[in-house]
């Protein structure tokens, strides 16, 4: 291989973006190429918010990585001079009877080096009276965590990388032999094509299209509809001041974040959706998830039974089936990587996914096995051969 491979990333989401300029950082020329733009209102890191966490549950990767990625979403911060994340804690309430789950998260969240607090359901009282806790049999607070900026981050990434020296380019990669190996260049949107030592597929809800063969019946693109509150006028007990962002762990998972830059309080059901298409699906909020999400708020926020739907918004999880992310090689090419698959819970992970992905590409590494492909055996056993 030459001194400085050539590595085409394809989407400059929160997966590709961060890939992109780690790539760079570690020496790689890189063209990142996408088709709306980082952070675009089709896109999974589109919007205005996401929900940093570490609590995770036992036996999986990803506090480590919340750890990780809250060192390098600070590092970047203090090198940009841009808050992309904002510190206002992250309340974890456990009201469903089987709580392994939350009981499995300390141990991890410890050892990862997260800040945590296990609270009882009337300390939880005592601090936030908003909040009705009726059900609630216990919590977990993250002082430290709380809501990055989605769609600004992600475009903050691309102009680091751009002013870094990477090449960004607006247009499609066509989907055309993407799958026919061996992949020697990509033909893009405006009839050019791109060639490069290895190829990023980090084409969030599109990896399915793009890659139908191996990916379609994996990451499945899915409905979620977002609603944002108005709380009454001069009334900040909803807003970031006075709540921290919150998940709810019931018979069903709501969560929200507390009034970011006046856009109201933000609340979603996180059970997935019908399936959904990125490119081509309207984006109009149901009315059923609408009565659950308002019925869930009278209970449980009952001083915001009647505030107004003030905005809502469609976005798509990019679903795998035991919600791992997907991390591997393609398996018949082993330049091509697919990167994907954040099943609701990527975003967070941006800086350190981009890291580890950089780190495999330009050290041929073996990525984590829970985010490889599920291939059968013999599959695995052959690929590039
Ligand atoms: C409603 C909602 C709430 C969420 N909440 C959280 C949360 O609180 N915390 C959290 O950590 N995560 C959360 N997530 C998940 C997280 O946002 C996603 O996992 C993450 O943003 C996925 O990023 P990505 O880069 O893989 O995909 P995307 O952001 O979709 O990026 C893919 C990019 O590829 C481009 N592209 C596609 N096809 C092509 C092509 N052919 N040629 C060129 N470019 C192409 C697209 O334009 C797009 O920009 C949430 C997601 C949603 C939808």
């Amino acid at each position: 291989m030459k001194s400085k491979p050539h590595v085409a990333v394809v989407g400059a989401g929160a997966f590709g973006g961060w890939t992109a300029l780690h790539l760079l950082e570690q020496g790689a020329r890189v063209t990142l190429i996408d088709a709306w733009g980082p952070g675009n209102s089709r896109s999974s890191s589109g919007g205005e918010t996401r929900i940093m966490r570490g609590t995770y549950g036992p036996d999986q990767p990803y506090t480590d990585l919340a750890a990780r990625s809250l060192k390098l979403w600070r590092k970047y911060e203090n090198r940009w001079k841009i808050k992309f994340l904002h510190r206002t804690g992250v309340l974890w309430m456990v009201s469903n009877h089987d709580d392994t789950f939350e009981r499995g998260s300390p141990a991890l969240l410890r050892q990862a080096g997260i800040p945590y607090q296990e609270l009882s359901a009337s300390a939880m009282k005592k601090r936030w009276p908003q909040i009705s806790f009726s059900d609630v049999h216990w919590g977990i607070f993250e002082p430290e965590c709380g809501y990055l900026d989605a769609r600004a981050s992600c475009q903050a990434v691309v102009n680091a990388f751009v002013s870094a020296g990477g090449a960004y380019r607006e247009a499609a990669v066509l989907p055309d032999g993407l799958e026919q190996p061996p992949l020697r260049f990509v033909t893009l949107s405006d009839g050019s094509r791109l060639k490069a030592d290895y190829y990023v597929f980090a084409c969030g809800p599109w990896l399915g299209k793009l890659f139908p063969k191996t990916l379609a019946r994996i990451i499945r693109p899915t409905k979620q509809d977002i609603f944002f509150f108005g709380p009454p006028a001069g009334d900040s007990r909803f807003t970031s001041e006075h709540l921290p962002v919150w998940g709810d762990h019931g018979k069903r998972f709501f969560y929200g974040i507390p009034g970011s830059d006046r856009r109201g309080f933000k609340v979603a059901d996180d059970t997935r959706g019908p399936a959904f298409d990125p490119t081509s699906g309207e984006r109009v909020v149901s009315p059923t998830t609408l009565k659950r999400v308002r019925d869930y708020l009278a209970f449980r926020f009952p001083m915001m039974k009647d505030a107004p739907l003030i905005e809502s918004r469609v976005c798509q999880y990019e679903q795998t089936p035991d919600s791992n992310f997907i991390v591997d090689r393609h398996p018949q090419m082993s330049h091509v990587w697919l990167l994907g698959g954040g099943s609701g819970h990527g975003f967070k992970h941006g800086p350190a996914l981009g890291e580890v992905m950089a780190e495999l590409i330009l050290k041929d590494g073996e990525p984590c096995p829970q985010w490889r492909l599920p291939l059968s055996d013999d599959l695995r056993r052959t690929r590039f051969q």
